[in-house]
């Protein structure tokens, strides 16, 4: 099969034949992919920051899949060939005590589709049973694909928070970009309340406005904008996609007494005396991935048409372009790589 191997660190992606996966224990189900997601992870995984997290080369990248299910192994009861599904992207047993708690993110048996497991760069892919999320007749895997880690990243985030976005409340969002923009809708579709919406591009910002933020405003007016909306108390919730030291910083400063800081995006350095946050009774909250059942929930959602995906197609053959386009920040949404 024609895949995108990670062959080594700090080069572009190889587009090289692989054999095809097969069904290899009991339970295992191989999808030919209709389309995978291109994910900041996967520019973190070429520069070799994710070997933690399980990449090492050669790989094949790609966690944010969906398709058809190809090929199934033994005792494989609650899908057949020819279904259409969404990959959710951490494998779990099942039997530990995380996964018996329903976090089946925190498996200890676990592996992570296009991290520590080969993904969906490629025409095929091997996963398991417990990791598919059946599609409603009608809904082509490309389009739901980032659904598959940028949606339940969001849906994960706002599901915590979404109590403290009350009536009468001020919400912030910060990035509408490939998790942003499904977090706002999520906000508006979960909460209630004013939610804000910041972006350093002027796309974005037009983006938020038609996504229903019902303020919009640049990167550097936080602060500003939380405080002009609630009298100078400051936000109830912030919830950070980009994860700058500026944003953190900016975030704090933004927070109402008794807020919530909601962390997703990383990368800088988050510092706060502590009498600061005991005092104002404030909360810092990370977030990663989410479980099989958030992205249950956020699939029956988009099914309802409650949350849009903002979405390009690119050819696999492309992956190399698509990935400098995303480096550069050209990319708007989340694009999707296609085989074939
Ligand atoms: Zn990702
Ligand atoms: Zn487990």
């Amino acid at each position: 099969m024609r895949a995108a191997l990670l062959a080594s660190y700090h080069s572009p992606l190889e587009l090289t034949e692989l054999p095809e996966p097969q069904p290899e224990r009991a339970g295992d189900v191989v999808v030919r992919v209709g389309g995978a997601g291109v994910c900041a992870t996967d520019l973190h995984s070429i520069d070799g920051w994710m070997e933690e997290a399980g990449v090492r080369p050669p790989r094949v990248l790609g966690h944010e899949n969906a398709g058809w299910v190809e090929a199934v192994g033994e005792g494989v009861s609650s899908v057949r060939v020819g279904d259409p599904v969404v990959v959710y992207p951490a494998y779990s047993c099942g039997l530990c005590l995380p996964c018996r708690r329903g976090d089946d993110m925190r498996c200890v048996n676990g592996r992570f589709t296009g991290l520590s497991a080969d993904g969906g760069f490629a025409e095929h892919l091997l996963t398991t049973e417990r990791s598919l999320v059946k599609l409603a007749p009608g809904i082509d895997p490309a389009d739901v694909a980032p659904h598959a880690d940028a949606g339940i990243t969001a849906y994960h985030a706002v599901r915590k928070v979404c109590h403290l976005a009350r009536p009468g409340s001020v919400s912030v969002v910060i990035g509408i970009g490939g998790l942003g923009h499904i977090g706002l809708q999520l906000l508006r579709e979960l909460g209630s309340g004013t939610v804000v919406a910041i972006d350093a591009d002027e796309r974005c910002r037009r983006l938020a406005d038609e996504l229903g933020a019902d303020h919009v405003a640049g990167a550097g007016q936080v602060v500003e904008a939380a405080r002009d909306l609630t009298g100078g108390r400051g936000a109830d919730v912030v919830i950070d996609f980009v994860g700058s030291s500026s944003t953190h910083a900016d975030s704090l400063a933004a927070l109402a007494r008794g807020g919530t800081y909601s962390v997703v995006g990383y990368g800088g350095t988050l510092s706060a005396p502590s009498i600061s946050l005991v005092a104002n009774e404030q909360s810092v909250v990370a977030n990663l991935v989410g479980t099989w059942p958030d992205l249950y929930e956020l699939l029956e959602l988009h099914s309802a048409g409650k949350v849009v995906l903002r979405t390009e197609r690119h050819h696999l053959e492309e992956v190399n372009d698509v990935l400098e386009m995303l480096r550069r920040g050209e990319v708007f949404g989340r694009a999707v790589l296609v085989p074939g």
